[in-house]
């Protein structure tokens, strides 16, 4: 596709800044608008798998976030009142033997700002909410809440679970609550007075479980996050809760688990949303990446980096095609064999399947 292209990027999440970042080092015009006024370090912990880390060596950001973050011996599955193992899935160095790249576990802001690093300065225009997307013949008008509008010649709604972009592609589509929340806390582990934890165990219970990892090769903060099921009234994206709250879900779990939610200084709530499932990720000049098109939920711990890779594949077919039709129709036919593969749900697809199918000069994901 021509460089000069103008290419706007809607949201600034993990898909949203890959795709800047590969698609700008590959010479192409991209911006990108996001609603929030800037970005901050709220407490959250990631998985970052193979994959990932393969499309992060590719903008040579992978060493600096592989030296920060923890590389867990063994992803183990605890009973959740006995504390006996159920089951311990082996990392270490499998996933380079097996994979070619490592699997960590970071803090969700300095894999972000790994990212950051690789785009141009000036890139990002925060406060800039998409309102409104209208098409002029070979042009479309974004109109944002400010008033401003932009014009662009392709469109990557890479704006999450609530997209508007979405809305552009196939009409009306809310996210709806699952009934379940996620809790989130991250603290200094020195303040669990000398208590060790495995670096990366899931407690299952009966209708809830808990993930707890360090996110810091230092192992000096520790991470938890829950799915529980919940009631959500909010129009905020997430709340402060208290911890009797999380410790009466978490009630009759293994006394590690319940140590390290009193411990917890500070905690959250989020909710869990999901999305109708959608077989059409483009239309015209639109385009959609990540939780915008098949949003994930959280416990499957790879909606971040299905986003990353759905940038990947992206950036990689706008460069090989001759224009963005031949691209997104390259998309569609990836997603179409990734689908039956997975018996024909193709909301859920893990968009890692589509690497299967698609050749590539960017060679990330080789
Ligand atoms: C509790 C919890 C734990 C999780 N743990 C993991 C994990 O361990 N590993 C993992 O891979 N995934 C995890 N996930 C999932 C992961 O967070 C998401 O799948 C991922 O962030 C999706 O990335 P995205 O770039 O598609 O969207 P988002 O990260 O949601 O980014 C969308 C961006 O668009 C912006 N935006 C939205 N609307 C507009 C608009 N109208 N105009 C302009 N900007 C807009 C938003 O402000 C945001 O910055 C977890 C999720 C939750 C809730």
């Amino acid at each position: 596709m021509r460089r000069e292209t103008r290419i706007a990027i809607i949201g600034a999440g993990l898909g949203g800044v890959t795709a800047a970042a590969l698609l700008q080092r590959e010479g192409f015009r991209a911006r990108v608008y996001e609603q929030a006024r800037s970005f901050e370090r709220i407490g959250a912990g990631i998985h970052v798998s193979a994959n990932v880390m393969k499309v992060l060596r590719h903008m040579d950001a992978d060493h600096r976030l592989s030296q920060i973050g923890i590389h867990p011996d063994a992803f183990t599955s605890r009973k959740w009142d006995t504390g006996e193992v159920l089951f311990d899935l082996p990392l270490g160095n499998i996933g380079g033997q097996k994979y070619g790249a490592s699997y960590i576990t970071v803090h969700r802001y300095d894999l972000h700002a790994a990212i950051l690093e690789k785009i141009q300065p000036g890139t990002i225009e925060f406060g800039r909410r998409l309102t409104n997307v209208e098409f002029d013949g070979s042009v479309v008008h974004l109109r944002f809440g400010d008033g401003s509008v932009v014009d662009a010649d392709v469109v990557i709604g890479a704006d999450g679970v609530n997209s508007k972009v979405r809305e552009a592609v196939v009409g009306p589509s809310a996210s709806r609550f699952t009934g379940a929340v996620a809790h989130r806390a991250i603290y200094p582990s020195k303040l669990l007075g000398g208590m060790k934890v495995r670096n990366c165990t899931k407690w299952w219970g009966p209708s809830s479980h808990i993930l707890i990892y360090y996110i810091e090769r230092s192992r000096e903060e520790i991470y938890l996050v829950t799915s529980a099921k919940g009631d959500w009234h909010s129009q905020a994206s997430w709340e402060f809760c208290s911890r009797e709250e999380v410790a009466s879900a978490f009630e009759g779990f293994h006394a590690e688990v319940r140590k390290v939610i009193v411990t917890a200084p500070e905690l959250t709530k989020w909710p869990i949303l999901d999305i109708e499932s959608i077989c059409k990720w483009s239309k015209g000049r639109l385009v959609l990446l990540g939780d915008a098109c098949h949003a994930m939920m959280p416990y499957m711990a790879s909606g971040a980096a299905m986003s990353i890779e759905d940038a990947a594949v992206l950036a990689r077919c706008l460069l090989q095609s001759d224009d963005y039709t031949s691209a997104f129709a390259s998309i569609k036919r990836a997603a179409c064999r990734a689908s039956l593969r997975c018996i024909g749900s193709p909301p859920k697809t893990p968009s890692y399947a589509l690497r299967l199918t698609l050749p590539g000069s960017l060679a990330m994901t080789q």
